[in-house]
């Protein structure tokens, strides 16, 4: 597997049990096609671990307290909580519809600000923050390898941070680089008590909170989409690390961007491509064969038409899962496992199970295993090929 910090494919180095931890959504807009690439992502890394005979872990979060769910929930006029359950329903209801390995847990932000108030409480002790006026801020100058895993200059992450959320020009602080752990609240936004004056956590500090809080000091793999590496990330290993004094993470594993037909798929820029209203015209194993035409680790962009390929490729499978004989199959299945065992080259996986589809279909050679042996290589990728095709509504 690819690791971003190391920048090279090396051998997951990992014991029977396998503990990830995946950056969840802020539930505060509908599941879309970035997110459903993310997820499915991690789901067939998964699948490929249990059937290697691991014991997988995964905890995913919900950051339903940040700096994006808050002025979301203040134009609709709603609470921020109310806003979080609806769509964190919604999401929950897209990952059962795409058939993906629930998490052992999905840890919302709003139920740890306990454990991360404990977390900034000994970054304090260990002389890694500074408060202005009830705002803690991380002091990046205490942490030496500060940027090592995104590997980025300084004038780069400068321009990502500002970007991505943060404040490099905040005249408070000691180097454009510090990040905020805790800071007061708007008075209509939601408040905790701390030792330094109520208000409420900064995005970065709850997931290294609840990932250590739940699967301890040293995660095997953690990741998310590109977007996350910086700051999100850099800040999270950052902290946990001058924390706890252990390697926070051993490997991390980033998902690359989708873009919609030639643009960036924004929420501001309006062209979100939503997977409940996919649900609508496509099965939810075409949207998965679609994604999986295109390797984790790149950028690409989504057309309307490549819906309707994934469908005719579902259809395939079906028809070939039906099948009454076809070629040896086991050579189709060693390479379907050596591809998902090259950085998860999914389009591989997914180019041989179609050879061998159209091989049965067209009636090419005898052996009577072949149908069965595609149905297992499908449901190895999180593909049911024993029910027909069914559309959400
Ligand atoms: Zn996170």
């Amino acid at each position: 597997m690819y690791d971003t910090a190391r920048r090279a494919v090396v051998p997951l180095d990992v014991g029977h049990e396998v503990r990830i931890y995946v950056c969840g959504i802020t539930p505060y807009d509908s599941t879309h096609l970035g997110h459903a690439n993310t997820y499915l992502t991690y789901d067939l890394l998964i699948r490929r671990l249990e059937s290697l005979g691991h014991e997988v872990r995964l905890v995913r979060n919900i950051t339903d307290v940040d700096d994006s769910i808050l002025p979301k929930a203040r134009e609709l006029g709603v609470d921020f909580l109310e806003l979080a359950a609806a769509e964190t329903a919604r999401f929950e209801g897209d990952m059962v519809a795409l058939e993906t390995r629930p998490p052992e847990a999905q840890p919302r932000a709003t139920e740890w600000v306990a454990e991360m108030v404990e977390l900034i409480g000994r970054l304090e002790v260990g002389g890694h923050v500074y408060v202005v006026d009830g705002t803690v801020f991380f002091d990046v100058s205490t942490f030496e390898t500060f940027g090592e895993m995104s590997g980025y200059d300084e004038a780069t992450m400068i321009e990502m941070s500002r970007e991505r959320g943060g404040n490099p020009d905040d005249p408070r602080l000691r180097n454009p680089l510090d990040f905020i752990l805790w800071q007061p609240s708007l008075p209509d936004e939601p408040s905790w008590d701390s030792p330094w004056g109520p208000g409420r956590p900064g995005w970065h500090i709850e997931c290294s909170a609840m990932s250590m809080s739940l699967l301890g000091n040293t995660l095997d793999i953690h990741g998310g989409g590109s977007d996350l590496v910086f700051p999100h990330h850099e800040a999270e290993r950052a902290q946990s690390e001058a924390a706890t004094g252990e390697t926070f993470v051993r490997h991390w594993m980033h998902c690359g961007m989708v873009a919609y037909e030639g643009r960036k798929m924004s929420k501001s820029l309006g062209n979100l491509v939503f997977v409940s209203e996919l649900g609508k015209i496509a099965d939810p194993r075409a949207l998965r064969l679609a994604l999986m035409a295109h390797h984790y680790r790149s950028d690409w962009e989504w057309f309307d038409a490549d819906i309707d390929d994934g469908s005719a490729t579902l259809d395939l499978l079906l028809a070939a899962a039906g099948g009454s004989s076809g070629p040896d199959p086991q050579p189709f299945v060693d390479r379907v496992h050596s591809a998902l065992d090259d950085d998860l080259d999914a389009p591989a996986a997914r180019r041989t199970m179609l050879e061998l589809a159209e091989a049965i279909v067209a009636g090419d050679g005898t052996d009577q295993g072949a149908a069965a042996a595609l149905r297992e290589m499908a449901a190895l990728c999180g593909i049911d090929l024993t029910r027909p095709v069914s559309l959400s509504s």
